[in-house]
């Protein structure tokens, strides 16, 4: 017996628990999330016609993912990995990771919006106390509410420590003075977690002095949409002018915030890992339906060892990225940092996922890059995931610092 816990070594098998939540997901997404998507038509499947001219979703798209969230929070999916005590459930690492790859299996659609992502709690956000919780916590992890994380800038991204946007004490208050950009659902949010440097990093040097508050969406303006090739509409430049913020808007602890995310840091590489192979999973069912079916020189394509191998390959990688990040969940639920591993497996699960896109774009031959299936949509994502919470270059910086490579 482990003296983590009842398991000495990790299980592959699907525990019953889990097993339960997965179904009732498939049950979930059949009943509440597909008629809708059909209820939208193309206003959904159209992404010309999902957007705004400057790239925010249409009203009605928007109203479609927020009854996803709600309804999700409902039937206690939606933030189903947070402690009883601020509604979740308290599913293990390994569940969630579970939940996340099968329901990322259903390729793009509003069933993304039906397990917290960037927009909704995480445990950054779960530090909420007392009024903060009841405010900004409780009605995320019902889904009423929506969030974002605004670390990075206009000069700072991969080196964010650098930030510009600074909070000062005047009085009882604090000054927030900055600007952000590539904030997700920063569009949309009804509040943002906003990183400001609160002390010089010559007193508390590079990763102390940062502080993380909370700020309404009538504090702060939304100036541009940085509209990302493959995911318009999600992301915006937020510009915090003189933002005058009471003691009870700091997240966590004064000067403490970069430390602070980096004990969930890990997690949200999980849960990247998670999305991407789910994504991949569903490519390559595609992919192998197309082989089948698609003839060539009179025969399947899948015939040709080329075509076969694509996906044969794209198949052995997920397989082995998945089994990484079931490892990677594993270890956190033992309570490890997993900083290493959780690297590797952002690193890895991105770039299956790149491959895989390429490969299936591949496979459906002219049909790969036509706009009404998604399949170069899949691959800007996937290159998009190999950039949000550290680049591939920042991963492999992770794992060589911890291979001991000076
Ligand atoms: C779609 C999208 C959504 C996003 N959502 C959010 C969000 O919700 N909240 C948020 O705060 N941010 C968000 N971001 C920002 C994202 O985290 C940054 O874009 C990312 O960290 C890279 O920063 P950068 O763009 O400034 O690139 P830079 O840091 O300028 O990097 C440019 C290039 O240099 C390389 N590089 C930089 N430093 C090193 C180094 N030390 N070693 C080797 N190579 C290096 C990078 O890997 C990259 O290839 C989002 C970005 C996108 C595109």
């Amino acid at each position: 017996m482990s003296p983590h816990g009842a398991v000495s070594g990790v299980s592959f098998e699907t525990d019953e628990e889990t097993s339960l939540v997965l179904s009732s997901l498939d049950e979930f997404i059949e009943q509440e999330v597909k008629p809708l998507e059909a209820d939208l038509g193309e206003r959904w499947s159209n992404p010309r016609k999902r957007h705004e001219d400057d790239g925010r979703f249409v009203p009605d798209v928007l109203e479609a993912i927020e009854t996803v969230r709600k309804k999700s929070a409902e039937a206690g999916f939606y933030a189903m990995n947070l402690p009883p005590e601020v509604g979740g459930d308290g599913v293990s690492n390994v569940t969630w990771y579970r939940a996340m790859r099968h329901v990322a299996s259903n390729g793009p659609g509003l069933t993304e919006h039906v397990l917290a992502g960037p927009e909704g709690p995480k445990p950054l956000l779960a530090q909420a106390e007392g009024e903060q919780a009841e405010r900004y916590l409780k009605p995320c992890v019902r889904g009423e509410k929506s969030t974002a994380f605004a670390q990075t800038e206009p000069g700072a991204g991969s080196d964010s420590p650098n930030m510009e946007t600074t909070a000062e004490k005047d009085g009882d208050e604090w000054v927030l003075d900055g600007r952000k950009q590539w904030i997700t659902n920063g569009p949309y949010a009804d509040f943002v977690q906003v990183f400001a440097r609160t002390t010089p990093q010559e007193e508390l040097g590079r990763y102390g002095g940062i502080t993380c508050f909370l700020v309404e969406d009538d504090e702060y303006e939304v100036s541009t949409l940085n509209n990302a090739v493959g995911m318009v509409g999600m992301q915006a430049e937020l510009v915090f002018d003189a933002v005058r913020l009471p003691e009870n808007r700091v997240l966590g602890t004064v000067d403490g915030a970069f430390y602070d995310a980096m004990e969930f840091l890990s997690l949200g590489r999980l849960e990247i890992g998670a999305r991407a192979l789910g994504h991949a999973e569903f490519l390559l069912d595609r992919g192998v339906e197309y082989a089948g079916d698609r003839e060539a020189f009179g025969r399947p394509i899948g015939a040709f060892q080329g075509i076969s191998h694509t996906l044969a390959r794209g198949r052995a990688r997920t397989f082995a990225a998945d089994a990484a990040g079931l490892r990677l969940a594993w270890l956190l639920d033992r309570g490890e940092q997993a900083i290493e591993e959780s690297s590797i497996v952002k690193y890895l699960a991105t770039n299956v996922l790149f491959d895989v896109a390429d490969g299936v774009v591949g496979v459906h031959g002219g049909n790969g890059v036509a706009e009404d299936n998604p399949f170069m949509n899949e691959l800007q994502t996937a290159r998009i995931l190999r950039i949000v919470e550290g680049t591939d270059e920042i991963q492999l910086n992770t794992i060589a610092k911890e291979l001991g490579v000076r």
